[in-house]
């Protein structure tokens, strides 16, 4: 018995995050979200190159499609190969079958030149017409002028921001610096320490595992009014998987709940990515209804057409090996890792 779904939207993920694994351990133990920060994604984007950058979303991109996601909403970060890795990032998603709207996080983190660098990237990429949003990291890292520059570049463009807001407490002030700049088309991930009578507009991008992984707290999404979606924050690119975590979680704190709701946030990312509804997922399980997907694990797509295109065949990917993927990623994790 077969169900079949539209192609699954990951609404928030870190492509450059799937070279992450296996890395050697940080100097210090990490004690706080910050820390975590500092000793791990910051010292691992530093030390990212253009043709890491490839592989790693080449293998996001095949873990996503092996899931049943056929569009990934990423943010990235380089600040040492930030020219040009966002067609990267495209290309290597489009090579394996799988739509993106990338877009690189702007930061103050390394100097205004940085953050000018990093709105440079997004407006080339955009104006070129590639499918993006402007990137923000987070207000914490960020001046109010690159606040006000990265918002002002994609209102002319006529997209979205994608930026992380109150992911950790070190971003309370989020919600003041980031308040007058919001449109609805933003994308505002995490909002774990978002007041619930805050005056954001824009889509809150849940995000589960990386939550509970980063201890930071619970987002409890069901108390806002924005729109919500569901993303992995780079913890591979499975939606059911989030959908089923997004669900207990909400459970924890109000056991009357039922899935509708972390369902409808899955559901949102075809307000997201539209593309993704024409885009086709054969499951191996059968109804893919809400309650039926909550607790079963291990469903998985059987055939994806992308663009009327088939783009998993037997759940394996038609357009690359993936074997050839695994490996070549492999060698450019331990590139990678050698630099940390
Ligand atoms: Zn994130």
């Amino acid at each position: 018995m077969t169900a079949t779904t539209p192609g699954l939207v990951c609404a928030h993920h870190h492509l450059y995050s799937a070279l992450a694994r296996g890395m050697p351990a940080p100097p210090k133990v990490a004690t706080s979200f910050q820390e975590i920060l500092e000793q791990v994604w910051w010292r691992l984007d530093a030390a990212l190159d253009l043709e890491m950058i490839r592989w790693s979303a080449m293998l996001g991109a095949l873990e996503a499609l092996e899931n049943g996601t056929t569009a990934i909403v990423d943010h990235h970060e380089s600040p040492n190969a930030i020219e040009g890795s966002l067609d990267v990032i495209a290309e290597a998603c489009a090579e394996v079958g799988v739509r993106s709207v990338v877009a690189y996080g702007i930061t103050d983190r390394h100097g205004p030149d940085g953050a000018r660098r990093g709105l440079a990237e997004n407006e080339r990429f955009l104006r070129a017409g590639g499918r993006g949003l402007v990137g923000i990291h987070a207000a914490f890292t960020c001046s109010d002028a690159s606040l006000r520059a990265a918002a002002g570049l994609a209102a002319d463009l006529g997209v979205g921001v994608h930026v992380h807001v109150a992911e950790g407490v070190g971003d309370i002030a989020a919600p003041a610096r980031l308040g007058d700049l919001t449109r609805d088309d933003w994308l505002l991930a995490h909002c774990v320490h978002l007041p619930t009578n805050h005056t954001l507009r824009g889509t809150i991008l849940h995000n589960p595992m990386s939550n509970l992984n980063n201890a930071v707290g619970y987002a409890n999404p069901a108390r806002f009014t924005n729109r919500v979606a569901l993303g992995t924050d780079g913890i591979g690119g499975n939606v059911l998987e989030a959908f089923r975590l997004a669900y207990v979680l909400q459970r924890s704190v109000d056991v009357t709940c039922g899935p509708g709701t972390a369902w409808s946030w899955l559901e949102t990312g075809w307000d997201l990515v539209p593309e993704a509804r024409e885009d086709t997922v054969e499951w191996s399980y059968d109804p893919m209804d809400p309650w039926h997907v909550a607790f079963t694990p291990g469903i998985r797509p059987l055939r994806v057409t992308a663009g009327g295109e088939v783009v998993l065949e037997d759940g394996r990917p038609t357009r690359v090996d993936a074997d050839e993927v695994r490996a070549k990623a492999r060698e450019q994790a331990a590139r990678l890792h050698a630099r940390l």
